[in-house]
């Protein structure tokens, strides 16, 4: 078995299910001391059972006291993936302000908040190895790389997550940190079930998220998972500052 990421550490947040689980997973099966967040205790306490090499922490990104918190207690990571992230529906008339703040909130401000927190032990340790760390942001293919209908609040803060990456990859380049933004196209996960649960035909609903990739299926997260192994290893030491899309063809 490979060990592409031996001698790593990489937090997670948004571990517990979807895309941050897949990904938890995959760092560990290739090596990485995995330390896997989120708000739900209980499917984190199923991801620890999964690997020895998993430990899990409560976290709410949206706490500022909890995330500083965590910081202190986990102490240097040489690599930090912010996935948690959610989708608010509608045009910019539907948009409500409260839409429009959590979005922002959850979307960009708590990587605000973890970069602060975490950044400083990490540009410390790679100063100290000669080596380079990595933040890994979730973007997303959808409304911010490509315009979508009513997507508009989860549009602009994903495309405000390419701007917090690309600030952070210049401002830090010189200090061996690399910062890159994922944006996937359509992936298979709880939240997006729920979302074709919720709509009026969900039949329909699922066929049309399904026809809006060329590819003609939905991402699995083990499509998606890969990448993040990627630009949390050494593999990607050259990459920086990119928006780099897994997207099934929609970009074509
Ligand atoms: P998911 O719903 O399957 O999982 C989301 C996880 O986030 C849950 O475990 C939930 O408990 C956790 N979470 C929610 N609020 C939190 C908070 N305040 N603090 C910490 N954890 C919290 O989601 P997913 O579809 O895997 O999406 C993960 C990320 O990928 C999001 O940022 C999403 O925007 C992005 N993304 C998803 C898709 C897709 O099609 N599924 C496409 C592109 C980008």
């Amino acid at each position: 078995m490979t060990q592409r990421l031996a001698g790593k550490t990489i937090l997670i947040t948004a571990a517990a299910q979807g895309i941050g689980r897949a990904s938890a997973l995959a760092c560990a099966a290739q090596g990485a001391q995995v330390i896997a967040t989120d708000i739900n205790q209980v499917l984190l306490q199923t991801l620890q059972q999964d690997s020895a090499r998993i430990q899990t922490h409560v976290l709410d990104v949206r706490d500022t006291d909890a995330v500083q918190a965590l910081a202190h207690t986990v102490g240097d990571v040489d690599a930090l993936f912010n996935c948690a992230g959610m989708v608010a529906n509608g045009t910019l008339l539907e948009c409500s302000e409260a839409d429009w703040d959590l979005s922002f909130d959850l979307n960009v401000k708590s990587m605000y908040r973890m970069t602060q927190a975490f950044l400083p032990s990490m540009l410390a340790k790679a100063e100290r190895t000669q080596g380079s760390v990595s933040i890994i942001n979730m973007a997303s293919m959808a409304s911010s790389i490509k315009g979508f209908a009513n997507r508009c609040a989860y549009g602009a803060s994903k495309a405000a997550v390419i701007g917090l990456t690309k600030s952070l990859a210049a401002d830090y380049v010189k200090q061996g940190l690399r910062a890159n933004a994922l944006c996937p196209g359509t992936v298979d996960t709880p939240s997006l079930r729920g979302r074709i649960a919720s709509a009026a035909d969900p039949v329909q609903a699922e066929k049309d998220f399904i026809a809006r990739q060329p590819m003609g299926r939905l991402a699995t997260v083990e499509d998606i998972a890969p990448m993040v192994v990627y630009l949390a290893s050494d593999e990607s030491r050259f990459v920086t500052g990119q928006a780099l899309l897994v997207d099934g063809g929609v970009t074509i």
